[in-house]
């Protein structure tokens, strides 16, 4: 079976570097599913679920946004922070979400929602891939 290489990286580190079968991002349009061989693409990444698939293994990421490149034979995501799986202090994106949610319902006139929103969103795209492992591999504690 064809595979392409995907490096995920931040700008502090190397994430995730492997050859894979497939990748599957949140795109800004939606889910964008790249098999190896995809015609050339460049587009935005919103904060969600990075799936790679490989010899029958999945991997989730989570990521908080960025850029995602594909050429014939590689996949370049530059994301703003991208976690795996197990690297996911769950505590901390519970705090998050609460810190973030209290903010939004706070409402003050005037002040731009925008970032408590975008804090929100990263905080429930690293929940979201913990919860996607409990239910892959039950018993396993994240
Ligand atoms: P927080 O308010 O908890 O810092 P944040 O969404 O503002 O969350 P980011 O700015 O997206 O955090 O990330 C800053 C750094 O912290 C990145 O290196 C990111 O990978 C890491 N990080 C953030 N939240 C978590 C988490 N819940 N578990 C593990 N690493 C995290």
């Amino acid at each position: 079976m064809a595979t392409t290489r995907l490096d995920v990286v931040t700008a502090e580190r190397e994430v995730f570097s492997d050859d894979v079968d497939e990748v599957i991002a949140p795109g800004v349009e939606g889910q964008l599913g790249i098999l190896p061989h995809h015609a050339p693409l460049m587009t935005t990444l919103l904060p969600g679920e990075l799936l790679i698939k490989k010899g029958g293994e999945e991997f989730y990421l989570a990521i908080s946004g960025g850029f995602i490149e594909a050429r014939s034979d590689r996949i370049i995501v530059l994301a703003d922070a991208a976690e795996r799986v197990e690297e996911i202090d769950v505590a901390r994106a519970e705090e998050a979400k609460r810190r973030a949610e209290e903010k939004l319902a706070e409402h003050v006139p005037g002040v731009d929602m925008a970032q408590a929103e975008a804090a929100l969103r990263r905080s429930l795209a690293r929940l979201h891939v913990v919860r996607r492992r409990r239910r892959r591999r039950p018993g396993v504690q994240t």
